[in-house]
């Protein structure tokens, strides 16, 4: 996971730096941040009144100002947080002004470490949850911890904020009304090829999380198991070298051949199967058009090639509409 998060008062010209290098004035970022925040209700949690329990915080992907009100309220008041690297984490709490003590918490974590936690917030300690970047859980360790902290009856809370997956698919100009999420695949081609067949049917736009060395075959493989679809690339999302390519996974293939794999963090996005995506007056019309100089037969095998749609559903079709027009 990459580090590198970039500060948008700068300017666009600038590379993004790390925080260790980054002359965040952290007091003013953290200071006019407060500024800008709305008054609190009494139903809003307050700073340092804490009930006991997991806090399940999501943090930048990026762009530090991504950080939400209550994401600094819970980090500046708990009385532990845990993370998967405190390198990466303390930079974080240094560039919006904390201090504050870090535990490591990662899937490598053991039951003993699990029910230690748990017993700490039995006995009245608030947790922060927190991974290196985005929203804890997704393709991010938490799972075993939320699932032990259920069975052991504690309060757990999420305090959502940024994640790589939805503003992905937001820029994708792929349908959003249903996805589905699939994380990172496979690294070898079998498997991987593997994975994805069993989606091909899925209803909906599809959102993968992969990386810049493993693109081209993936995209590959993609459109081996999946068909041609359309799709996008999202690049270095809330950072200064954001990017999104569109177009079919063929277009996409073609284009990362050209300039090299990328670099920085991606999110692959897949329309739904490409038979799902053409209306029937278009088959219809593709079929009318076709039938005026080829049989039904072969008319019926030119539109299903190009629609994707079965040989056998277009010839049925075709039959009809030759019919009607007799
Ligand atoms: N928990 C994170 C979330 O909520 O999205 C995901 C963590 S996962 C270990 C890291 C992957 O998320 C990256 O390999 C990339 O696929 C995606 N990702 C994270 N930050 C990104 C960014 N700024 N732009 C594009 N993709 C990003």
């Amino acid at each position: 996971m990459s580090d590198t998060f970039c500060d948008p008062t700068q300017k666009q010209t600038q590379m993004p730096q790390r925080f260790s290098t980054m002359e965040v004035k952290r007091k003013d970022l953290r200071d006019t941040m407060m500024k800008d925040r709305p008054p609190m209700k009494h139903s809003e949690p307050q700073p340092n009144v804490m009930k006991p329990g997991f806090y399940l915080v999501s943090t930048p992907i990026g762009n530090l100002r991504d950080i939400t009100f209550r994401a600094l309220d819970v980090l500046s008041s708990v009385d532990i947080i845990i993370c998967e690297d405190t390198r990466v984490t303390g930079k974080l709490m240094n560039a919006y002004g904390f201090k504050k003590k870090m535990q490591v918490y990662n899937d490598h974590s053991t039951d003993h470490q699990r029910e230690n936690l748990i017993i700490a917030v039995k006995t009245g300690k608030s947790v922060a949850v927190l991974s290196d970047a985005g929203t804890p859980l997704v393709s991010d360790p938490g799972y075993k911890l939320v699932r032990d902290a259920v069975a052991g009856g504690v309060y757990i809370t999420s305090v959502p904020g940024p994640n790589a997956a939805l503003p992905a698919l937001q820029l994708s100009g792929l349908p959003t009304d249903q996805f589905s999420f699939l994380g990172f695949l496979p690294p070898k081609t079998t498997a991987r090829q593997a994975a994805l067949k069993k989606w091909e049917a899925a209803p909906g736009s599809l959102i993968i999380y992969e990386t810049g060395p493993r693109l081209i075959d993936s995209l590959q493989d993609m459109r081996i198991a999946l068909g041609d679809r359309q799709a996008a690339v999202v690049r270095e999302l809330t950072k200064m070298y954001e990017e999104v390519q569109r177009g079919t996974l063929s277009d996409l293939i073609v284009h990362y051949t050209k300039v090299g794999a990328p670099k920085g963090e991606i999110v692959v996005t897949l329309g739904c199967a490409v038979a799902e995506l053409i209306s029937t007056e278009s088959i219809e019309k593709q079929i009318l058009s076709a039938l005026k100089s080829m049989s039904v037969r072969d008319a019926a095998e030119m539109v299903s090639q190009a629609t994707g749609k079965p040989r056998k559903t277009i010839y049925t079709l075709a039959l009809k509409i030759a019919s009607d027009k007799k």
